[in-house]
Parts: C-alpha cells; sequence; structure tokens
C-alpha cells in the first residue's frame, strides 16, 4: 500500500533534516507518496500568510502529515504557525515519548517516559491584550487592585472538555501501550479554578481506568523528581504550557533535543514533528541531528499500521546510536569531537542498519 503523506519541511535545520529523514523511511521499504506543502516566513512573502490554507487543505485530505520545524518570530510578527496547525485541524493530543537509547549522552541509564501535553488551549489560546488596551485596563479595573492598569494580559483557559479529552487520549494510551501509571502535572495549589479543574477532571476520568495507577504531582515537585528520580513516572499528562516545558526537560533525560520525536494527534489528523524548533545557527551546515525527525516518523509508521517497518527503524536508530561511529556532534562527549559525522552521513548509517 501506498501512504500519501503531506510533508512540511519547515525552515531553519527542516528541509536538511526532512530530506536526511525521508531517505530512512523510504529505506524500509514502505512506499510513500509525499505531498510536499511549505509554511513559515517565507510564505508570508509569497502566499500573504505564513499558513497557507493549501496547507490545511492536503493534511485534511491526506490524513497524515510530517512536519520540520518552524521559526516563530518573539514578541512581534505572526503567532506561531506551529500551535495554528494544532489549533486549526483540532490536533488535541501532544504524544512525546522520551526513551533513552544505549549510548546516547545522558546522566541517566534507563529512561522510559511519556509525555501527553494538551495542545489546544491554556496560555497557548492566544488570547493576550497589550499593555494599554481596553481590554487590558477593563480586566484590570476588574481585578480589584490585583493587576496595574499598565500590564499585559495574557488569558489561560482550561476547560473540562478539553481536560476530559486529553486525560481520555493519556488513559487509553497507557491501556494500549502496557503502561502502568498516569500521573497529571499542574499547579492547582496557586491556579485553583483552572488547574484545580484540570486536576479534578483527570481524576475522574482515572475511575473509568482501574488497571492504571494514577496520581497527581505538582509542577515544580514534577520538575525534581525528574531530574532525581525520573524512573517514578510512566506516562505524564499535563496542560499546554508545562507540556512545552517539560517536554526540553525530558529531552534532556534522554540525550537533547535531537533525540526527542513528537507527534500531534487529532479525530481526524495527525501530524509528527520533533519536540525541537528550528536550530537557525545550524542552519545548510549539514551539523543537526536527523533522529528526532527520523523517530517522529516511526510515530508516523506506527500510526500508518506499519508496525514491522517501525520496529526495524527503532532497531536501527539503536543500533547507530549504540555504536557512536555515525553520530552528530551533540552525541559526542566532547561537542567538537571531530569525528563527529553530519546530518546526512548519520542517515546513511541508519540506512545501511536498516539493510544489514
Ligand atoms: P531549538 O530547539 O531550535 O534549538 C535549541 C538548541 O538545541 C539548538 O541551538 C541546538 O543546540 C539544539 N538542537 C535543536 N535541535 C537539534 C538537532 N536536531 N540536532 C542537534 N542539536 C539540536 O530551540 P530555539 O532555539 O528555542 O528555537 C528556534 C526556533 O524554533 C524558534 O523560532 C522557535 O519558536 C521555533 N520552534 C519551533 C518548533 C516547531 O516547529 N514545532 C518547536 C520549538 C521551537
Amino acid at each position: 500500500m501506498v501512504h500519501r503523506v503531506t510533508m512540511i519541511p519547515g525552515d531553519g535545520i527542516g528541509p536538511e533534516i526532512m530530506e536526511a529523514a525521508r531517505r530512512v523511511w523510504e529505506a524500509t521499504g514502505v512506499q510513500f507518496d509525499w505531498d510536499i506543502q511549505q509554511a513559515g516566513a517565507d510564505q508570508m512573502e509569497t502566499a500573504g500568510t505564513p499558513l497557507p490554507e493549501t496547507v490545511l487543505q492536503s493534511i485534511r485530505t491526506n490524513k497524515v502529515a510530517v512536519k520540520g520545524p518552524i521559526t516563530t518570530p518573539i514578541g512581534t510578527g505572526f503567532r506561531s504557525v506551529n500551535v495554528a496547525l494544532r489549533k486549526e485541524l483540532d490536533l488535541f493530543a501532544c504524544l512525546r515519548p522520551c526513551r533513552l537509547y544505549s549510548g546516547a549522552r545522558s546522566r541517566y541509564e534507563a529512561i522510559d517516559l511519556v509525555i501527553v501535553r494538551e495542545n489546544t488551549e491554556d496560555l497557548y489560546a492566544g488570547v493576550e491584550f497589550e499593555p494599554g488596551s481596553s481590554e487590558a485596563k477593563s480586566i484590570a479595573a476588574m481585578s480589584g487592585g490585583r493587576i496595574p492598569p499598565s500590564a499585559a494580559i495574557s488569558v489561560k483557559p482550561i476547560s473540562p472538555e478539553a481536560t476530559e479529552r486529553i486525560a481520555r487520549f493519556a488513559f487509553d494510551y497507557a491501556r494500549a501501550n502496557r503502561r502502568k501509571r498516569v500521573t497529571a502535572i499542574a499547579k492547582a495549589n496557586i491556579m485553583k479554578f483552572t488547574d484545580g479543574l484540570f486536576f479534578r477532571t483527570c481524576s475522574e476520568v482515572a475511575k473509568a481506568y482501574p488497571d492504571i495507577a494514577y496520581d497527581e504531582v505538582l509542577v515544580d515537585a514534577a520538575c525534581m523528581r525528574l531530574v532525581q528520580h525520573p524512573d517514578t513516572f510512566d506516562v505524564m499528562v499535563m496542560p499546554n504550557l508545562y507540556g512545552d516545558i517539560l517536554s526540553d526537560l525530558c529531552a534532556g533525560l534522554i540525550g537533547g533535543l535531537g533525540m526527542a520525536p513528537g507527534a500531534n494527534i487529532g479525530k481526524d489528523c495527525a501530524l509528527f514533528e520533533p519536540t525541537h524548533g528550528s536550530a537557525p545557527r545550524y542552519k545548510g551546515l549539514n551539523k543537526a541531528n536527523p533522529t528526532a525527525l527520523v523517530l517522529s516518523g516511526m510515530l508516523m509508521l506506527r500510526h500508518l499500521g506499519e508496525m514491522d517497518a517501525a520496529d526495524r527503524l527503532e532497531h536501527a536508530v539503536a543500533h547507530v546510536v549504540a555504536q557512536g561511529r555515525f553520530v552528530t556532534y551533540d552525541m559526542k562527549a566532547d561537542r567538537t569531537d571531530p569525528t563527529a559525522v553530519g546530518t546526512r552521513e548519520m542517515a546513511d548509517a541508519i540506512i545501511e542498519a536498516l539493510r544489514a
């Protein structure tokens, strides 16, 4: 069967890691018909928007997409294309498995945990009011002196519907993947209504899954425990912002951002992309680690039902990482190690391992 998949190379290191990963995915023997679409700052000039409707249409039609990172301007300019894609396509669940492969640079011996991040609301809803705007002033006026009238204001919506949906996703994932525990992460002692609702809703959902243990940990305590005892976590479910931050923390546990894959999953479509961003300073240097994107493709293969290809791909990656010879600079003990290979060469080594 040929799988038609939307491919968005992205910008920064995106196009070069995408080209490397595409060769690896094709070397599994699975047949793809790539529908290549462009999004990001360059599209602003030609299409007048960083996220042309044709890109969304392509994903809606193909139902599956793979994406490289896209740069988001800080402070000014358009809002994140990445966030917009997740919202427009209702890709409500961000799944980030963090597994330590032997040979990856880590302070730990074994890490195998999964982050499930709610993708559509929280402070990422994009409801922000500029300082001095009439909205900011009226919210400040309602606050009874707790917000100065000069403040910029971001709104943090957490709804029972979106929380129930992400909690069910986390428990269903745990059950389907023989995981034992789901831990909800939030800061309900301070944000009593929003994060309080998150914990309450997760614990309600947990009642329908008596075979899976459930607990709640405050996000600050979770950060410390992740560093000291990461083995005490299994599946972790959390609102959008904590999920963004803890994803990078957990990437750090398994060898860095170059090793951390991800998937954004909705009812109708799924989009696979690494946790990392566009790393602009490495653009065009053939230096970036393609593994996070390659492994995002492994998640895509599983989603497409290509289990055997996914397993072979994971073994091939694990083999190359364990050997430690044909790996990029970020996987060497010394980042200036001259024996580090480039993006293309690491992909070649994974392809070689796949064929062996
Ligand atoms: P980043 O993840 O792009 O890079 C941070 C650092 O991590 C890099 O300087 C590099 O040292 C390392 N790194 C990241 N990916 C690597 C790889 N594949 N191989 C080796 N090393 C790697 O984070 P940033 O610098 O904060 O963000 C750059 C841009 O990317 C920003 O505009 C940000 O908004 C965007 N971003 C996009 C996405 C996405 O497309 N989903 C995700 C995160 C950030």
